[in-house]
């Protein structure tokens, strides 16, 4: 199964002529996740490869305009397209009273919202995987998040399966679920040997504003894509102490000790180039990149190879393929 990960808003505090403020769109399947919806963030899912794909979930990581200013309009966008499903928008404490704010910018919606707010260790759970809420250091109440997958089964043998005497049908079926068969002279096949041991899934993390803080280190242990903010740089330290984020040198930090595959820099300022907040990650954590906009990280399983960044992955020049329905047109 495909999960890849689309940067749509990769500015810190406010937009950038090339750089959009926060808005992430995880892809698992035909599920689309996205995580905090920053101002102008429908025209960059409508700029995307994937238009402005039905959603399943949003999540966000805290009520900073960066963060949430873009949120009114892409509910209203996804009335006018005549949506029906209920959509779920999750995020700490204090999401219901935004949204309760945000209602009279957005009026009537063709859909309901399931407001949803996350404490500590609260998890979501999704056909495979389960979102868990990560508990963060900011300025205002906030949380990141982990994609969990669960663990998948080991290979099957069949060859090994036939040679032990077991007919193909069924049987190769029970096995396939690690149980063992009789036979039909009686005699029983053990699974272990022919299905191999459990094979680890997936697991991507994106920290949102932040201090580097333990629940996030622990949350990235062995992750294979860690997408965290950097701010800052290690000579505005202070700066980074005082408002409650992180610098380049500390996102690495935390991704050295948790044994993270790729990391990738985000939330990054104009005071710096990108080259500088890589390089100053790079001494540190070998595998870093600063994605740009519309730069997408593809998230094989382990054995099929190594998070990569495609640069400009997501980005397709095509008008969205379904303009909203009943748009007005002036
Ligand atoms: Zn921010
Ligand atoms: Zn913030």
């Amino acid at each position: 199964m495909d999960l890849d990960v689309l940067f749509l808003g990769t500015a810190a505090s406010a937009p950038t002529a090339r750089r959009s403020v926060a808005a992430t769109l995880i892809r698992r399947g035909g599920e689309r996740i996205l995580v905090d919806c920053g101002e102008g963030t429908q025209r960059q899912l409508m700029t995307s490869a994937w238009g402005l794909a039905e959603l399943d979930l949003v999540l966000l990581t805290h009520p900073h305009g960066d963060h949430v200013l873009g949120l009114p309009g892409l509910l209203k966008t996804l009335s006018l397209r005549e949506r029906t499903a209920p959509l779920r928008v999750a995020g700490p404490a204090g999401t219901r009273a935004l949204l309760r704010a945000l209602a009279p910018l957005v009026g009537r919606l063709s859909y309901a919202t399931d407001v949803v707010e996350l404490g500590a260790g609260a998890q979501l759970g999704g056909n495979g995987y389960r979102i868990e809420a990560v508990p963060t250091v900011h300025s205002v109440p906030s949380v990141g998040y982990a994609l969990v997958e669960e663990d998948r089964r080991g290979r099957f043998d069949a060859e090994e399966a036939a040679r032990r005497g077991v007919p193909f049908g069924p049987l190769f079926g029970e096995l396939q679920r690690g149980r063992d068969v009789t036979l039909a002279d009686g005699s029983v096949v053990a699974a272990a040997g022919i299905v191999g041991e459990d094979r680890a899934g997936r697991r991507v993390v994106l920290s949102g504003d932040t201090r580097p803080c333990d629940a996030i280190l622990a949350a990235s242990v062995n992750a294979d894509l860690l997408v965290h903010e950097a701010t800052f740089l290690d000579e505005d330290l202070a700066r980074a102490r005082e408002t409650r984020h992180s610098t380049a040198r500390e996102a690495a930090e935390l991704a050295a000790e948790a044994g993270v595959d790729l990391l990738c820099l985000t939330h990054v300022s104009t005071r710096y180039p990108a080259s500088a907040i890589k390089a100053e990650a790079r001494s540190i954590h070998e595998d870093v990149e600063v994605p740009r906009d519309f730069d997408l990280v593809a998230v094989p399983y382990r054995e099929r190879g190594r998070p990569e960044l495609v640069r400009g992955g997501g980005r397709d020049g095509a008008e969205p393929a379904n303009p909203p329905v009943g748009a007005v047109v002036p």
